[in-house]
């Protein structure tokens, strides 16, 4: 089987999560698999080997389970975008729409450098809300955003328009 079939046969269907009316992906299954969490992480950081990638900037918190061992792969830093309240030093915020509510994101004033280069990452892309405020917080402190990986992403949402098609990757789409 490809790589695509297995992960969707892995992925799990969970209705009326959080919220009723949300049909969750639950990636558990797929972490718990070495070979396919393997697979999967070496997939999400193909397009961008061979660029050069400072940091790799992941979401809290199903980003953090691909984002650092996309950025082991690629021998970039790492730094985490957390809820608010959760960093412990000196912060950038940026708030955004959530697809069920409001929220606002942080990143350390240090996580990334003037001139980096930023590879984003989060575990699924739906109203592209959540990636929007992380190059925000990327952006404002003078870095530059070459791309986004994804492991899914819901097409019938806007928010790979919102983040420019060409700097968007993601190993499914729905
Ligand atoms: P967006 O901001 O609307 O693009 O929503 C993306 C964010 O919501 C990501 O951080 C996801 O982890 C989370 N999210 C939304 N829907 C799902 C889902 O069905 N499964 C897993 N995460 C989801």
């Amino acid at each position: 089987a490809t790589l695509l079939d297995e992960v969707k046969k892995r992925l799990r269907d969970v209705p009326d999560f959080p919220k009723p009316g949300i049909l969750f992906k639950d990636v558990t299954p797929v972490l718990a698999d070495p070979h396919l969490f393997h697979r999967v992480v070496d997939a999400m950081a193909a397009p961008f080997r061979g660029q050069r990638i400072d940091r790799v900037v992941a979401v809290e918190s199903r980003g953090f389970l691909f984002g650092a061992p996309i950025a082991l792969t690629l021998h970039a830093g790492f730094s985490p975008a957390r809820k608010p309240g959760k960093l412990p030093w000196r912060t950038r915020t940026e708030r955004y729409a959530l697809e069920y509510g409001e929220d606002a994101l942080q990143l350390h004033e240090d996580a990334v450098a003037r001139g980096d280069r930023v590879l984003i990452v989060d575990d699924l892309l739906a109203t592209g809300g959540t990636a929007t405020a992380t190059q925000r917080l990327v952006t404002a402190l003078g870095a530059e955003v070459v791309g986004y990986s994804f492991l899914i992403s819901l097409d019938f949402l806007p928010g790979r328009e919102r983040l420019g098609r060409d700097k968007v990757c993601s190993l499914l789409s729905y």
